[in-house]
């Protein structure tokens, strides 16, 4: 028998990914009574292969891997996927959310006017990503200094440790506007997962959660799912509000490493990745430099096969090539499947063309693909379909603000415009 709580909340929001922090955060400053429930938990960051393993690499919770044996992953702990994220900034595009009635200018004035948003400054750009940018340029692309969330004055250089979860609080994450919103004087409760909405009466009035060994139900006036893009899907459906599987995209990223002999680096192999590039926007391609942790970059290697490669790291230079892929595939309740389209693969074939000429102009050899894989799923709840332009669904007092309502294939970094959408539902909401 589930325990009921007695204390009701304004507002329930299920995830602490940038969405739901977002969407928590504007509320609780509003003065809303506020519950933010989060099934990871809220340990420090330590920038550790082994903490980052447990919240994105656990198969079946952060990892799926698809029949095609390619990997698509997300983390699993308070921040959501923005604790583990390559800190990249890019505003939403103005003419899709315009065609559903959304103007989320407003919001991206605050917000850029309080997060931390620059290119990195010279002294924090690695040698890796130089020697890349540069040789860009020279065959005449228009490869620049990509925006970071990224505190200059507290990142060091010859770092890598922002991928695993800065624990020098350089990063922006999500946390950081979770604890704003506790600050407001939301609730937060970790290890929390939420099985399903519940609905009387034809209204979302709670949900029923897993929290430290009993099932609790919880009420609220709003219930906002923030669970991501696989996790708000799996919610809907197991509360019987969703027919179907959900489709979904999820921008998949195929690295391209070649070695160099004369590396100038104190630190070779450790720096913050994608601190540059390029984008093809109608073609759905973007490319930027890639320098991954060494047991990410072995893992990669020993992927394509390529034993021969697994010692190199030090000396390669690796370019992401990501692809705005087609909605497709289906999440499930116990897996996530998603292959490429035959259009997929074409886009990643020009792009996989253009990084191997950058990495031949920066003198690099033994150059190779990895399979590929991903970390953006989304699109799986879009605007104008499963919800309206102010996010609700056709459940009254029911809304999702994440990766899920993105109402078109995308191909760009999202956690921006997630949180424009969460700022915006929340002053919707009060
Ligand atoms: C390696 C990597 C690199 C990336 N790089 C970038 C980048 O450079 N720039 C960028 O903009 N984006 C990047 N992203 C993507 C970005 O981080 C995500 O798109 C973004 O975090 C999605 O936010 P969200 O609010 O949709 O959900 P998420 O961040 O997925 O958060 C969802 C939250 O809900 C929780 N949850 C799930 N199910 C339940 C449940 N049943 N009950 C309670 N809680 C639940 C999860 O634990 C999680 O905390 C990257 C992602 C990864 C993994």
């Amino acid at each position: 028998m589930p325990e009921s709580s007695s204390v009701s909340y304004d507002a329930i929001v299920v995830g602490t990914g940038p969405g739901g922090a977002s969407v928590a955060r504007e509320l609780a400053a509003r003065g809303a009574r506020v519950l933010m429930l989060e099934q990871g938990d809220a340990a420090p960051l330590r920038g550790s292969m082994l903490q980052m393993a447990g919240m994105a690499a656990v198969p079946g919770k952060g990892a799926f891997i698809h029949r095609d044996a390619s990997l698509l992953v997300r983390a699993i702990t308070l921040g959501g996927s923005s604790a583990i994220n390559f800190a990249t900034a890019a505003p939403p595009p103005p003419a899709m959310f315009a065609a559903r009635g959304i103007d989320l200018a407003p919001a991206l004035g605050v917000l850029r006017a309080e997060l931390p948003m620059a290119p990195l400054p010279d002294s924090l750009v690695g040698p890796m990503a130089a020697r890349i940018m540069l040789a860009a340029r020279e065959l005449s692309l228009d490869w620049r200094k990509l925006d970071k969330m990224i505190r200059p004055d507290a990142c060091r250089s010859g770092c890598w440790r922002c991928v695993a979860g800065c624990p020098f609080g350089a990063k922006w994450t999500a946390r950081d506007f979770v604890d704003q919103a506790r600050r407001h004087g939301a609730v937060l409760r970790e290890r929390a997962r939420v099985r399903r909405v519940l609905v009387e009466d034809g209204r979302a009035v709670g949900v029923e959660a897993h929290i430290d060994g009993k099932t609790e139900t919880l009420r609220a006036g709003r219930i906002v799912l923030a669970a991501g893009g696989i996790g708000s899907p799996r919610l809907l459906r197991a509360s019987k509000l969703l027919a179907r599987p959900a489709a979904f995209f999820s921008d998949p990223v195929v690295a391209v490493m070649g070695s160099v002999d004369d590396l100038d680096a104190e630190a070779p192999g450790a720096e913050v990745p994608m601190a540059a590039g390029a984008s093809w926007h109608v073609d759905g391609i973007a490319l930027a430099d890639l320098t991954l942790p060494q047991a990410m970059y072995q893992g990669f290697a020993l992927q394509a096969g390529r034993v021969d490669r697994l010692g190199a790291h030090p000396r390669t230079l690796g370019i992401m090539v990501k692809i705005r892929d087609g909605i497709g595939g289906r999440i499930g309740q116990h897996w996530v499947d998603k292959t490429l389209l035959p259009e997929d693969r074409a886009k990643f074939g020009k792009g996989v063309e253009i990084a191997r000429g950058i990495l031949e102009r920066a003198g690099a050899h033994h150059i190779f693909a990895s399979h590929h894989f991903a970390a953006h799923p989304g699109g799986s709840l879009r605007i104008g379909d499963q919800v309206d332009s102010g996010l609700q669904t056709a459940t009254p007092g029911l809304y999702v603000c994440d990766a899920s309502v993105i109402p078109e294939p995308w191909g760009l970094p999202p956690t921006l415009t997630l949180l424009a959408l969460g700022k915006r539902l929340g002053q919707a909401l009060v």
